[in-house]
């Protein structure tokens, strides 16, 4: 649809049209950006899950040997108990000998089974043996009763500890058994051990392993300075608790400062794999793995930069993908819109074909029909032509018959005045031949010979003049010759109106026309003129020929009334005479345009500036010589 101002409605989908490119491009950089977080969020977490699948194959293996590295000094707590000096001692600990020789024995064992400190304690918690009895801040004689481990082991269970030295400020783990009777004590066996060597084994570049305790204190850290630190945050009356208990030697316990990014999906419902984020720090992957037979808590943190640039290339794959896809289909809906356009303009070419051939049928019917009835109308003009000129040469012929009949008056008169001197001559010849006057006898018949010779010129010419031009003279006609003949025909009526002649008319001027033609056109030119200036005073009769344009011209001029307004508007049609019946009929202009129109001429008429009419006939050059007409 073509929309034009004067439609009134402005094409309303115009804005659209500027706005349809910015929300285009404005979906594109959203289904892009859609397509890039996706592929950076689906390849981050597979990433992220590989990583955490290694991870626990890790934690796995360092949980083992943690609890090998423990289950090592299960058996030392549980060995004193079977040691008689041990048992001496316990029960008469005041003895002479029984403690040095208990603390030789610790010493000795303490340092066969590589363990920090061992010693026993009385029920009351008192220590009255121990491995590092000569080291001057030995525990002997120290009351530990306050330990967790010395409570557990007093009532009968197994202790397992994880403290902070109270004398040293060294931290290490307690393994603790009752000695004697388990339900009635008599003392308790204590094994400390150093944790250290698990440590340094710890130490990797990429991760972090934390060991957390029952208060979620990290115990064991493979950066020492998270030793101590607290994982989770700590009330006022745990503090409490562990101030008095002195389990970490009232250490201050700072909080880790650890934020959660976000829990993943893949991890165990509590405590699950989990990203965060220390401090400012990049997000790192937490996992957690509760170690069997405690109430510790394994934690590894590992490093994510490689997960993010795994995905960071996804992101950027994806989007190009679907930029690319995109693209890929727009292009598809241009060349799909393209192909209906084209096969739209397809038909409505054919459309508009068959309307054509449609059209062109119905006009070629018109135009047959209308052909039929011009060929029709060109066999009747024919017909009419064949008919016209039939009637034109009769008109002709009339023509001449009734410049004939014209001139007839006139001829009569010519031919009677020698009739009437050859009747005198003869007569008086005859008397002069009777008198013997021979002399002028012979004058008068040489008189008589020249009127005969005459009237003779006289009859050829109007027999001539009278001729069909069927027996036509040639194609070529001097221009004088014709105007002398003329002339000659029209004497008696040149000789009645007695006009001044001017005339030039070089003698080589020859036209390409049948003689008695052009003599019967200048007689009627010559006679309308003679007509006109009957009645003048000083009458006037100028013909003058000059060539001009490749033509013969031809001005016949008299100084007479000149053509009226209306003999101008129909000088050539037949019939039409200002002349009193029986003067003119109205042929002689039409006959003579006639004529000259045939031989590839013409006939013009004005009025003359210094008055009287100018008729002007023109005919082209013959280029034959003409033939004498007698
Ligand atoms: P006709 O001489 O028989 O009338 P023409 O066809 O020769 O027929 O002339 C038609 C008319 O044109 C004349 O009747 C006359 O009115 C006018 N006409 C022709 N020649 C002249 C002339 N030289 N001067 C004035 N009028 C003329």
């Amino acid at each position: 649809m073509i929309f034009s101002p004067s439609d009134g409605a402005p094409p309303a989908t115009s804005p659209w049209r500027r706005i349809v490119p910015f929300v285009a491009l404005l979906a594109l950089a959203i289904l892009v950006t859609g397509a890039g977080w996706l592929g950076y969020r689906y390849t981050y977490d597979a990433a992220l899950a590989r990583q955490a699948e290694r991870g626990q194959v890790q934690m796995r293996l360092y949980a083992q040997a943690l609890e090998s590295e423990l289950a090592r000094y299960d058996y030392v707590p549980s060995l004193l108990s079977l040691d008689a000096r041990i048992d001496a001692l316990l029960r008469q600990p005041a003895a002479p000998g029984r403690v040095a020789q208990a603390n030789d024995y610790l010493a000795a064992l303490n340092g066969r089974a590589g363990t920090r400190v061992v010693y026993v304690l009385d029920a009351r918690g008192k220590v009255l043996a121990t491995s590092n009895h000569q080291r001057p801040d030995s525990y002997l004689g120290e009351d530990l009763s306050f330990r967790p481990y010395f409570r557990a082991a007093i009532e009968g269970q197994l202790g397992r500890f994880y403290g902070v030295g109270t004398t040293r400020s060294e931290s290490g783990y307690y393994l603790s058994a009752p000695l004697g009777d388990r339900d009635k004590p008599l003392g308790v066996a204590v094994v400390k051990i150093g944790l250290e060597p698990l440590e340094n084994r710890w130490q990797g570049n990429d991760s972090q392993m934390l060991l957390a305790d029952e208060n979620g204190v990290v115990i064991l850290a493979s950066d020492p300075s998270w030793k101590l630190a607290a994982l989770r945050p700590l009330s006022p009356e745990q503090r409490q608790t562990l101030d008095r208990s002195l389990q970490y030697n009232r250490a201050p316990l700072p909080q880790l400062a650890l934020s959660m990014v976000r829990p993943l999906a893949n991890g165990p419902a509590q405590g699950g794999d989990a990203l965060v984020r220390l401090r400012q720090g990049p997000p790192m992957l937490a996992q957690h793995l509760a170690l069997p037979g405690t109430d510790w808590d394994l934690t590894l943190l590992t490093n994510t930069s490689q997960a993010r640039v795994a995905a960071l290339n996804s992101a950027a794959l994806a989007g190009v993908l679907a930029a690319f896809v995109l693209l890929l289909g727009a292009a598809w809906n241009v060349r799909r819109r393209i192909a209906s356009e084209r096969l739209a303009a397809r038909a409505a070419l054919e459309a508009a074909n068959s309307e054509l051939e449609r059209k062109v049928a119905e006009r070629t019917a018109d135009l047959s029909a209308s052909n039929h009835l011009l060929q029709a109308e060109v066999a009747e003009r024919t017909r009419t032509e064949a008919y016209l000129r039939q009637a034109q040469d009769g008109l002709t012929q009339a023509g001449k018959l009734a410049a004939v009949g014209q001139m007839s008056a006139g001829i009569a008169h010519e031919l009677n005045q020698p009739l009437a001197a050859l009747r005198t001559l003869s007569g008086n010849t005859g008397k002069f031949l009777a008198r013997g006057d021979y002399d002028t006898a012979q004058q008068n018949l040489e008189k008589i010979i020249g009127l005969v010779e005459r009237m003779g010129r006289i009859t050829g010419a109007l027999r001539s003049f009278a001729r069909n031009p069927a027996a036509g003279q040639g194609h070529a006609a001097r221009l004088a010759d014709a105007v002398d003949n003329a002339l000659f025909l029209l004497d008696t009526r040149v000789a009645a109106v007695a006009p001044r002649i001017e005339r030039e008319i070089a003698p080589h001027l020859v036209v390409a026309c049948d003689p008695n033609r052009l003599e019967q056109v200048l007689v009627n030119l010559i006679g309308n003129a003679l007509d006109a200036i009957r009645n003048q005073p000083a009458p006037l009769l100028a013909l003058h020929a000059y060539e001009a344009g490749g033509m013969v011209h031809l001005t016949v001029r008299d100084n007479g009334p000149g053509l009226s307004e209306a003999a101008f508007a129909r000088l050539f049609e037949p019939f039409f005479t200002t002349k009193p019946a029986g003067e003119g009929l109205g042929l002689g202009l039409t006959l003579s345009a006639g004529i000259l129109n045939e031989n590839g001429g013409n006939l013009t008429a004005i009025n003359h500036p210094d008055g009287g009419a100018c008729f002007t006939l023109a005919l082209p050059p013959a280029h034959e010589a003409p033939r004498h007409v007698g």
